[in-house]
């Protein structure tokens, strides 16, 4: 079956000299990985190599499950190039294209994830972007789309309220990625896996619930580590291997909770 949908390009290998295997995410087909021969030549019809990010038009000819198809036709209309000038930009999206195939099953349309990460790529281009915040956002509005949202409000094991506890104000909250939310003080020691909440990262959450809200927040770099490292590890968690980039978007200094 021959489609044409809009396009961003997730992933590449090498096929052979001239031809590349490129992963792309459309918002009919989901992801969809196709053989484009030829890609590599300058006079290609996708105008040399695709790269990484790149957004476009997309023709592409479809085979019966799961066989790679064969890209028709990529015409590129945003290239992001400007993101490979800044390190922290260019980790960034390339996390956001990571967390995209890590969690997406191949031809499982989500014409929200697409939104969500064109308007991320295009937010990122932007001079004035704080790349950290971006991936925060980006990874918490995720969580919500593949129905793997955090609960903040209260334990998500007794049902305490923890939005006004002054316990958990003060650093006595915990995280559980199995039941997807916070753990009060009491019930924390009968849980096994967790990781404590600092009062910034638990601050960072706030805003990101106020942002989707489309309240005006501001994440200032000592809440906006933590927040991206734990939304990190609870996708981690969940879908139980690591992310190669997800070290990058935690900062200077690494690991953060
Ligand atoms: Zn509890």
């Amino acid at each position: 079956m021959r489609y044409r949908e809009p396009a961003i390009c997730l992933r590449t290998v090498d096929y052979s000299e001239t031809s590349q295997v490129v992963h792309f995410l459309t918002p009919g087909a989901g992801i969809v990985h196709l053989l484009a021969k030829g890609s590599k030549r300058p006079k290609s019809k996708a105008g040399g190599a695709i790269d990484l990010t790149s957004e476009g038009e997309l023709v592409f000819i479809s085979k019966a499950s799961g066989a790679m198809g064969t890209l028709v036709e990529f015409s590129e209309t945003v290239s992001h190039l400007g993101l490979r000038k800044y390190r922290e930009k260019l980790f960034a999206a390339m996390f956001m294209l990571e967390l995209v195939s890590a969690t997406l099953l191949e031809g499982d349309p989500h014409p929200d994830l697409f939104a969500l990460i064109h308007n991320g790529l295009a937010r990122l281009d932007e001079g004035d972007s704080n790349s950290l915040a971006v991936t925060a956002y980006f990874q918490w509005r995720l969580l919500r789309h593949v129905g793997l949202s955090i609960r903040i409000d209260r334990c998500v094991s007794c049902n305490a309220d923890l939005a006004s506890s002054q316990s958990a104000r003060a650093g006595e909250v915990y995280f559980n990625s199995s039941l997807g939310g916070l753990i009060c003080r009491d019930c924390e020691p009968a849980v096994v896996e967790k990781k404590r909440i600092t009062p910034e990262t638990l601050a960072g959450l706030d805003a990101l619930l106020a942002a989707e809200s489309g309240r005006r927040t501001n994440l200032p770099d000592n809440q906006v580590r933590g927040v991206n490292h734990l939304l990190a590890y609870h996708i981690q968690q969940q879908i139980g291997k690591p992310l190669h980039l997800a070290r990058h978007i935690t900062g200077p200094g690494g690991q953060h909770t």
